[in-house]
This record gives C-alpha cells, sequence and structure tokens, in this order.
C-alpha cells in the first residue's frame, strides 16, 4: 500500500511534463500530494496527463504552461494554485535545457536561454510560494542543479555556470528562512537516462561516428564511477525524503546522486 505521508500538501514542480519531474511528480503524488504539473507540451496531451497521474494515486493535478522564460507567467502560475489550493508546500525548480559548444562558438541567445531556464526561473518560483510557506511555517524547496553545479566539464559553459548559480541560491534560501520551518535543498544527479541526455546521446553519435553503446560507455558514463544511468525513480525517492519529517534539519546542501563522480 502506498504511503500518503504528503496527504493534504500541494506540490508545484516546474519542468514536470517528462524526465526527472514527472518522475517526482508521480513519486509526490504517490505520496498522496496534490500536483501542479509544469513544461512545454501539447496542452490536451497534458491535461491528459494530469488526469491519469490524479486517477492513479486519488490525488487532485492540474497542468500550468508557464513558460520559465517569463517572471510574469511564473508569478501568475504561482498566485493561480495558491488560490486554488490554498498553499503550496512544496517546489521542485526542475526545469532545465542543455547546450553543448565551445565558448567561443556559444550562441548568447543559448547562453541566454539556459541561464534564465535553469537559474533565474528558480528565484521566481521562490520569490513568488515563499509568503505563503512564511505564513503556515512550513515548506519544502528542493532544486534540480547537477553534478555539474559541483565540478565543471568542457563545452557546458552556460549549465555549469547555471548549475553552480543554483547551489548559491539555495544556500541564500536556506539561512533566510532556517527558523521558519521551511527547508531548501539542491539535488545534483550525474547522467539520468531522460529525454534531456537522449538528445545529448544522438548528437554524440552524430559528431563522433560513435555507436550508441560507444557513446554511453566512453562518454557519458565515463566520468560516472557506477557505470550507470542514475534512476528516475531514485531521484523521486530522495525528493520524498528531504520532504519528510527526518530531514527537517537537513538544510542547504547540494546532495550528489552520482554514483561517486564528484569524490574524484
Ligand atoms: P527533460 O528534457 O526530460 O525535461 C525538462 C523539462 O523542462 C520538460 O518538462 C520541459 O518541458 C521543461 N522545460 C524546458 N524548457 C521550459 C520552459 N521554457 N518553460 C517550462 N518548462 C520548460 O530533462 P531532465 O533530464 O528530466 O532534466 C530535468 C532537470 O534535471 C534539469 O534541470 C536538468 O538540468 C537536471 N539534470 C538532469 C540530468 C540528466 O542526466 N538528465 C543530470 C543532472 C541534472
Amino acid at each position: 500500500m502506498e504511503n500518503k505521508t504528503l496527504h493534504g500538501r500541494t506540490a508545484l514542480i516546474t519542468g514536470s511534463t517528462s524526465g526527472i519531474g514527472l518522475g517526482m511528480a508521480r513519486a509526490l503524488a504517490g505520496a498522496g500530494a496534490n500536483i501542479i504539473l509544469n513544461g512545454l507540451g501539447d496542452p490536451g496531451e497534458m491535461a491528459a496527463l494530469a488526469a491519469g497521474i490524479a486517477r492513479e494515486h486519488g490525488v487532485e493535478v492540474i497542468y500550468d504552461p508557464a513558460n520559465m522564460l517569463r517572471a510574469d507567467e511564473i508569478s501568475t502560475m504561482i498566485r493561480r494554485a495558491g488560490e486554488k489550493f490554498g498553499v503550496i508546500d512544496i517546489v521542485v525548480n526542475n526545469a532545465g535545457i542543455q547546450h553543448v559548444s565551445a565558448i567561443e562558438d556559444f550562441p548568447d541567445d543559448k547562453w541566454q536561454a539556459i541561464i534564465a531556464i535553469n537559474l533565474v526561473s528558480n528565484f521566481h518560483t521562490i520569490k513568488a510560494a515563499l509568503p505563503m510557506m512564511k505564513q503556515q511555517r512550513w515548506g519544502r524547496i528542493i532544486n534540480l542543479a547537477s553534478a555539474h553545479g559541483l565540478v565543471a566539464s568542457p563545452y557546458k559553459s552556460a549549465y555549469v555556470a547555471a548549475k553552480h548559480g543554483v547551489l548559491g541560491l539555495t544556500k541564500t534560501v536556506a539561512l533566510e528562512t532556517a527558523e521558519l520551518g521551511i527547508t531548501c535543498n539542491a539535488i545534483c544527479p550525474g547522467y539520468v537516462h531522460t529525454p534531456l541526455v537522449e538528445g545529448q546521446i544522438a548528437d554524440q553519435m552524430k559528431a563522433h561516428n560513435m555507436s550508441r553503446d560507444q557513446v554511453i560507455n566512453d562518454i557519458f558514463l565515463v566520468a560516472q564511477p557506477s557505470k550507470r544511468f542514475v534512476e528516475v525513480e531514485e531521484l523521486g525517492q530522495i525528493a520524498l525524503f528531504l520532504c519528510s519529517p527526518a530531514a527537517c534539519s537537513i538544510n542547504g546542501i547540494a546532495l550528489p546522486v552520482e554514483g561517486g563522480w564528484t569524490a574524484k
């Protein structure tokens, strides 16, 4: 039987129409939380996705298409969700994009979009949701950083800069809210097999004329001592732990979930 420890709570997960965010939404719904799904996608398909999760777990799920590039759409999403559910108890800042290129060729618009979606949107969701959390003296903020928030790789300048920034924001929010029953932590996954990584695998196969297995083993999992991808479901369980009473004193951390990558 499912453990409904989050019954009556409401969780917003940005970028939850795919990959890690969708896995987090399913895990939090499984624990009884009402869910605000967000991300890019066909509105009809997203409504069906929301209805399916709601049916499966007996919770309310709504879809909001707010674009993480737009501060106004983020604050409207949070205001609407607050009106519907009374409060947003849990915010998972997960929406993210990637672009891989040498810095001198890095397109300016890609740099700006990566910083905006992967870092600045976190500031806007937290800013808009914190007053509700402060009022009830309970809140959980989980930011999806990356192993690339702790260490760099070449050709990922914008992503590495954004993810290092997410860790700074995480620590600052943790200190500003530490006495108020609110925690703010970052999860730093290594490679997780999601559509974001699938796109990179396809690019590398083309760029190096390599097979899929060669790209996975010789390029991606080279950095990851466990030699396996992190699973979306593992991250969902970690998010649940960070929302649990046992984690109430865990605040401001960057939790590596990368098979030992950053231990080297
Ligand atoms: P994904 O591509 O499967 O999902 C990204 C989500 O973000 C999608 O729902 C997409 O619609 C949404 N999104 C993109 N642009 C958006 C925008 N402008 N507005 C609203 N939503 C938008 O990616 P993923 O692999 O699940 O990554 C999720 C998060 O985890 C990202 O922050 C990523 O950096 C981080 N991460 C991923 C990995 C990995 O190996 N996959 C590793 C470390 C960290």
